[in-house]
């Protein structure tokens, strides 16, 4: 068996040590004689599964008392609607802090429930940084703000929490979430697709104040409404089982490397040899200013974009794939989420030094 180094945008890597621990698993269960993915999810084994995954994406995010931990479908896409459904609660504004194709996508969605006012921009620079906070023009009649934490296609992220005042924060951290550690209580609203750094696709984690939830838009489907969702213990429909129980095992396997502190480290570590090679060289270009650069997604563009399918080629004969930028920007992308070792980013500089210097 041969395992790559997969630099995969999502769905992503996982640790190994959690698919092994799955493959013992498969057939049973920790003596249920059941795989997980045949479980009733009211049964009291499921029911653990469920119950230890929150207590532990509970313990690693120390989230608040007072905020729900809900297990949802649909993906952030599906949350650019539930998220203004549920929480506009008779305002009729949203300001949005547009920092790339991600933020893009949501503030379109928006558009169908809300009055939408952009409070910055990052467009006019093309996207290479986070608007600074104090050029922000928040509305304080604003429902919340949304801000997109990792921008996963650009590759800038937010190393601030940005400072809104009483109106509530609300962050699509799919791409970042459990990267480092967080302060909930800054924001009224988390939500993350867990197919970058949880787990499989089809599971999506809300966190979520409690004060926010309970007066929704008439049409919004119940299976999409928090508090229905939170009343339920996110059974109110069957939740995506075996996407849970890895997410868990995920969520066991972080504590085990020390928590959300160590994996900052390991993910500042990982990013600075990338980024600090990328500095030296004028081979390849980084287009992200430097406070704003993502420890989770490395854009760079080889400057004779003609090299590319050669780079790539190369790349993947030495067991490092998913290495091409996304269609809407071209160049190259490597996704190093918290699942990617070092060796693996080591690998991939040592690679580019090669390429630079049989083709520079
Ligand atoms: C991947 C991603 C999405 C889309 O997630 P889906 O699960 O496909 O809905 C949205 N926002 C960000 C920041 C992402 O990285």
């Amino acid at each position: 068996m041969t395992r790559v180094f997969n630099f995969s945008a999502g769905p992503a890597a996982l640790p190994e040590p959690v698919l092994r621990q799955a493959a013992e698993e498969m057939l049973d269960w920790h003596g249920s004689g059941m795989s997980v993915m045949e479980m009733s999810h009211r049964g009291k084994e499921f029911i653990s599964i469920a119950t230890e995954a929150e207590a532990a994406l509970r313990r690693l995010l120390a989230v608040p008392a007072n905020y729900k931990v809900l297990f949802m479908q649909g993906g952030a896409i599906a949350e650019n609607a539930i998220v203004p459904m549920n929480l506009l609660r008779g305002k009729a504004g949203i300001d949005f802090v547009d920092t790339g194709e991600w933020s893009k996508k949501s503030i379109k969605e928006a558009k169908k429930y809300a009055r939408v006012n952009v409070a910055a921009s990052g467009e006019a620079g093309g996207y290479t940084a986070i608007p600074p906070r104090a050029e922000w023009k928040l509305d304080p009649d604003a429902a919340y703000v949304h801000i997109c934490s990792n921008e996963t296609i650009g590759g800038v992220q937010y190393h601030f929490t940005p400072d809104v005042g009483a109106v509530p924060l609300v962050a699509d951290m799919s791409s970042d979430i459990l990267s480092r550690p967080v302060d909930v209580a800054k924001y009224g609203l988390i939500y993350a697709g867990a197919q970058k750094n949880i787990g499989p696709a089809g599971l999506t984690i809300v966190i979520v104040r409690d004060d926010l939830l309970g007066s929704p838009h008439p049409a919004l489907p119940s299976a999409f409404d928090y508090k229905t969702v939170a009343d339920n213990e996110s059974m109110y429909n069957t939740p995506p089982t075996y996407a849970i129980y890895i997410a868990g095992l995920v969520f066991q396997w972080l504590e085990q490397q020390g928590g959300l502190a160590a994996m900052e480290r390991h993910n500042r570590a990982k990013a600075a040899l990338l980024y600090d090679y990328l500095e030296t060289t004028s081979f390849y270009k980084a287009p992200v200013a430097k406070d704003c650069r993502s420890w989770m997604n490395v854009p760079f563009k080889l400057a004779d974009e003609a090299k590319d399918a050669a780079f790539l080629k190369g790349a993947e004969a030495a067991g490092m794939v998913q290495l091409k930028g996304h269609r809407s920007v071209g160049g190259m992308r490597a996704s190093i989420y918290n699942a990617m070792p070092l060796d693996g980013v080591r690998a991939l500089v040592a690679y580019m030094k090669d390429f630079e210097a049989k083709n520079g």
